[in-house]
């Protein structure tokens, strides 16, 4: 680190120790670096310079040059006010102050000129500046900056004289009295390359830029800058864990695969499938260790990815497990995958929390003995009396919902060396943030469907259609098609929404009766045996609806389902919709998602529901939840950390993002522990770097 930059706040000219504490606690500001780092967010543009008769009442700011007239004290108690009538040339304008009256009268200097700043009013048939900037002309030619910097700042500082102009003041004391140059952290190489200016005349040209181009210039430099470390950082470590972790060689892809592959698979895999299931391969074969996520949108068919990476661990005798996050998709998985390999002969368990226990025990000794090919569970698989003879592979369906300790206790499973991880989420997130918050982890995209799928219809509708929405659902029925209908369970309103569930099953028994219709309904406050029966009847066929809370969301698999029909749809989050969704359209008939809402929306809900009717692919609903949201709304809160930048932004700022990246990585091929000299600065900051990620605590 530079030590200049590392110096207390309190030693830097116009601060002081008042100043300095209320920096700290106010803005986290401690140090020289930090002040330097509080980015404007956003200028004002003063290159221009108007003529008082071309003021029109559009301008958001105007900046004249002339002298002053006249000035006098007009009005009594509140509106007591001092005007100057100021001219130049072109005509005349008021400057009004309500405040400091005293100071300013005893500071103009009627001989003088005078630069003045301000927004332009209209009030009785002239234009007044109220509270103007106002600098004698001979000042104003001394400051370089034509567009000055604005900052956020609290009222708190702002009363010991750090409002945006204070601030911008001590960060020009501060790059004034800079007695030597900013330490540059980038290589000449990557400098050149990118055309990008230092690392000094970026700090400077940031607070005060002469120009739009020198200011652009410097923000890209200091935004790569933050992406760039960041990527190095977790790039680097990734690097480290595939050198220092070693994995089981799955050698050989034989017979169990190939059976299968080549005698009970039905279909070919998609392009995509193929490509990930290579990239595993990859993973497997060697002396590394696997750790990958697998992102892929609903119905995209992970599960034969899962299957097949399985197999490759059994044809190298070592066991698998496949964990779910509810008994039902684990159930479903289980049936799945027993069914799928059953006739090549091999062995498939499953263990939840309602595993009985005398059959729990049976299980725990043909895991021990090897009897067990794949174990698929829920969180039950992780408790410490599962013990496996030699478990190869680890697969996670819907990772979101399992902890960080949930996964470093599936490490210790193994003596030797822990087992491989693919990790399987059908949430996608978009590349930029998945780049930054999996940065470390390796990441695989089935970014394609089976062929077949038709899209899904989907279409918005208010409470008030429901006529329209029931001969929807009696024309499906009997096509012989089944119908989901949602409701959605919040928390804090669990009372209120258990009721309208009730309601609407109330409603729809009246529309579709016994015998004729059978309804299934789950709901939380019924029994894990309640629930299962009545899912059971759905994914049976037997039930024609089944209506229930969000328990559905994830995983379930019943093709012949047409119709999902979400009540309070404005109540969902992006994600959860297009998850809910994505249990449609698995046939291959036409089907249908409606979203119902109520007619007063937020302007977000509304930008959800008609992203939800204009796109399908789940990448790009997840950017513009990204977009509405930010990243750390998204991510929730334990990775904000990571995505905490100063002047970066993930959104706006992709390009530069995946430039950066994209420098890491050839920068590592070349010189992966930065020991060509060339590198000594990058080497320099990246310690530093990673140091201050140790240190992140010192941020309340
Ligand atoms: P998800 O990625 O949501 O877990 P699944 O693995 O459940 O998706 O797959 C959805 C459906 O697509 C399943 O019925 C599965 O059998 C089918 N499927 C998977 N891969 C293919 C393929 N390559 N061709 C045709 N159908 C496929
Ligand atoms: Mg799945």
């Amino acid at each position: 680190m530079d030590h200049l930059l590392e110096t207390p706040i309190v030693y830097l000219k116009g601060v002081g120790p008042k100043r300095a504490d209320l920096l700290k606690s106010e803005l986290n500001i401690f140090t020289f670096k930090d002040l330097i780092e509080h980015y404007p967010f956003r200028y004002v543009d003063k290159s221009k310079f108007f003529k008082i008769s071309e003021i029109n009442g559009d301008m958001p700011s105007i900046q004249i040059e002339g002298s002053i007239l006249s000035l006098n004290e007009l009005g009594l108690g509140k509106s007591k006010r001092l005007v100057a009538k100021f001219s130049d040339g072109s005509s005349q304008i008021d400057l009004v102050w309500f405040k400091q009256i005293k100071w300013i009268q005893s500071s103009i200097n009627l001989e003088k000129n005078y630069v003045v700043f301000g927004k332009p009013n209209f009030f009785n048939g002239s234009y007044s500046v109220i509270h103007p900037e106002i600098t004698e002309s001979e000042e104003y030619s001394k400051i370089k900056a034509n567009f000055f910097p604005v900052y956020s700042t609290t009222d708190k500082l702002s009363r010991v004289g750090l409002n945006s102009r204070g601030i911008s003041k001590i960060i020009i004391n501060l790059i004034t009295n800079l007695s030597k140059k900013i330490d540059e952290t980038l290589s000449n190489e990557i400098l050149r390359k990118l055309n990008l200016p230092s690392l000094h005349e970026s700090f400077i040209n940031i607070h005060q830029p002469s120009s739009i181009y020198q200011m652009q210039i410097s923000s890209k430099r200091l935004k790569f800058d933050e992406f760039f470390f960041l990527q190095l950082y977790l790039l680097k470590n990734k690097l480290l864990n595939k050198k220092k972790l070693k994995g089981y060689d799955f050698k050989i892809v034989g017979t169990n695969f190939n059976n299968y592959y080549n005698n009970v698979l039905k279909y070919d895999l998609t392009n995509a499938q193929k490509r990930v299931l290579k990239e595993i391969r990859k993973d497997l074969a060697g002396s590394g260790h696997m750790n990958r996520l697998l992102q892929g949108d609903v119905g995209s068919g992970k599960t034969l990815v899962a299957i097949l990476s399985m197999l490759i661990s059994l044809d190298n005798g070592f066991q698998s497990c496949l964990m779910a996050p509810t008994e039902i998709l684990a159930q479903q998985h289980y049936e799945t995958i027993s069914k799928e390999l059953k006739s090549i002969g091999v062995n498939v368990q499953i263990l939840t929390g309602s595993t009985k226990k005398s059959q729990r025990k049976v299980i725990h000794e043909k895991l021990l003995s090897g009897d067990i090919d794949i174990l698929v569970g829920t969180h039950a698989l992780i408790e410490d009396s599962v013990q496996f003879k030699s478990l190869g592979i680890v697969i996670i369906d819907e990772q979101h919902r399992f902890g960080v300790a949930q996964r470093g206790k599936l490490w210790k499973k193994n003596k030797l060396y822990p087992p491989h991880i693919l990790v399987m989420t059908a949430t996608p997130i978009p590349r930029t943030l998945s780049m930054t918050i999996y940065g470390d982890l390796d990441i695989s995209i089935i970014d394609e469907l089976p062929p077949g799928r038709k899209v899904v219809n989907t279409i918005w509708k208010s409470d008030r259609s429901r006529l329209q929405i029931i001969s929807l659902m009696k024309r499906e029925i009997s096509l012989g098609h089944q119908i989901y209908v949602v409701f959605p369970l919040i928390e804090e309103s669990k009372k209120l929404d258990h009721k309208n569930l009730m309601d609407g099953y109330e409603n729809l028994i009246r529309e579709f009766p016994l015998p004729d219709f059978q309804i299934s309904i789950v709901h939380g406050k019924m029994t894990n045996e309640e629930k299962e029966y009545e899912m059971k009847r759905f994914v049976d066929g037997i039930a024609n609806i089944l209506i229930a809370t969000t328990v559905i969301e994830v995983g379930v698999n019943v093709p012949n389902a047409s119709v999902m029909i979400i009540e309070s749809s404005e109540r969902f989050g992006l994600s959860q919709l297009h998850q809910l969704r994505g249990r449609v359209g698995r046939g291959s008939d036409q089907s249908y998602c409606v979203l119902v809402s109520g007619d007063k929306l937020s302007s977000e809900a509304k930008k959800r529901l008609s992203t939800m009717v204009k796109h399908t692919d789940g990448f790009k609903i997840s950017e513009v939840d990204l977009e509405i949201r930010g990243p750390g709304d998204l991510m929730g809160t334990q990775q904000s950390g990571i995505i905490n930048f100063k002047i970066a932004d993930l959104i706006k700022d992709n390009k530069i993002l995946v430039r950066a990246r994209e420098e890491v990585i050839s920068l590592l091929k070349e010189d992966s522990d930065l020991s060509k000299p060339k590198n000594i600065l990058i080497k320099n900051r990246l310690q530093s770097y990673e140091s201050q990620k140790m240190n992140w605590g010192r941020i309340s």
